[in-house]
């Protein structure tokens, strides 16, 4: 049976780093300050804010909510895309996405300064995430994969990666990320030939297809490592992730959970980005 890597000791770990880091930087008069940007009310918008809002106030950053009505233009989201990049006392911004139909979300993303990019969507995020530049940050959820490998202490050098999935959001950035660490990466998408096949070849099988338990039984192989990136919440309530984890635990050497996985390190990685960044612009 696999071993289950929970994400909770992952988020733990950045955790106290981080509140360590919001006391130096305390001492120097410098508080780390996430600035949310929401647009109307969705419901999934005010939990991910809910859940942000804890982690930043268990760890001493400190918030600040730019609430726009869902009818807003986008000359008023572009002023509180300008307004954060100019306040030096703002460290980093999440903005809550997708935005509303009416507003150009592209010229959004153009508008935020990488420097405050924390949650990883600006082509300048993203260039530091494939040159490895340092510009930017990561997307949350590719850096918590990454943290959650190197806290159970698994090296990727030489080892074979396959992402399943391609997005901007999660599969593309986990890709450059494991490649920099010297893994051999194959990424892969609905147009994959023997999906099933590549998978079970692989050490490393991060799964971020959006699909509810599509990786089965034929996807896996004895000793791989599997994260789970998908989130879904099923009729019931309960939740599951893209890996069909029966299956993935009776082969798999390792496997994280959903709920309590990748997705649980992904707020610590949001505040722990924050930090760094108040970090930063202080030098
Ligand atoms: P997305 O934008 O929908 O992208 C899904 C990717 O998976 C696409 O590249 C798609 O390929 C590929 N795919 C879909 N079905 C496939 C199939 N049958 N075979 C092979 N590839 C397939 O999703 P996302 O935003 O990356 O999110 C992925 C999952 O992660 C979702 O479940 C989401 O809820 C979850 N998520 C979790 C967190 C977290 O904190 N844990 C954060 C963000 C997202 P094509 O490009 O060919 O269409």
């Amino acid at each position: 049976m696999a071993e289950i890597w929970k994400g909770a000791p992952v988020a733990e770990a950045l955790n106290a780093r981080a509140i360590a880091q919001v006391e130096a930087l305390g001492a120097r008069g410098i508080h780390p300050t996430l600035a949310i940007i929401r647009v109307g009310e969705r419901p999934d918008d005010l939990s991910y804010e809910r859940g942000a809002m804890k982690r930043c106030e268990k760890l001493g950053v400190q918030v600040r909510r730019f609430l726009l009505p869902q009818q807003a233009s986008q000359a008023q989201l572009l002023e509180a895309i300008a307004q954060v990049n100019g306040d030096p006392g703002i460290h980093g911004c999440l903005l809550l996405r997708p935005l509303p139909p009416q507003m150009d979300e592209e010229a959004a993303r153009r508008a935020l300064s990488p420097a405050k990019d924390v949650d990883g969507i600006t082509d300048g995020s993203l260039a530091g995430v494939f040159t490895g530049s340092g510009e930017g940050y990561p997307p949350c959820t590719a850096q918590a994969c990454i943290e959650i490998l190197d806290h159970y202490g698994y090296s990727l050098q030489g080892k074979r990666a396959v992402v399943v999935g391609r997005s901007l959001v999660v599969g593309k950035p986990v890709a450059m990320l494991l490649l920099a660490r010297h893994a051999t990466v194959t990424i892969c998408h609905t147009r994959t030939q023997d999906l099933p096949g590549i998978c079970r070849g692989a050490d490393l099988v991060i799964a971020a297809a959006g699909k509810p338990r599509m990786l089965t039984q034929a996807y896996f192989a004895p000793g791989q490592v599997v994260l789970d990136v998908g989130i879904h919440v099923l009729e019931d309530g309960s939740m599951c992730g893209d890996v069909d984890d029966e299956a993935a635990q009776q082969l798999a050497a390792a496997v994280t959970p959903v709920p309590g996985g990748v997705g649980t390190v992904t707020t610590s990685v949001l505040a722990a980005q924050v930090v760094a960044a108040a970090g930063k612009a202080v030098g």
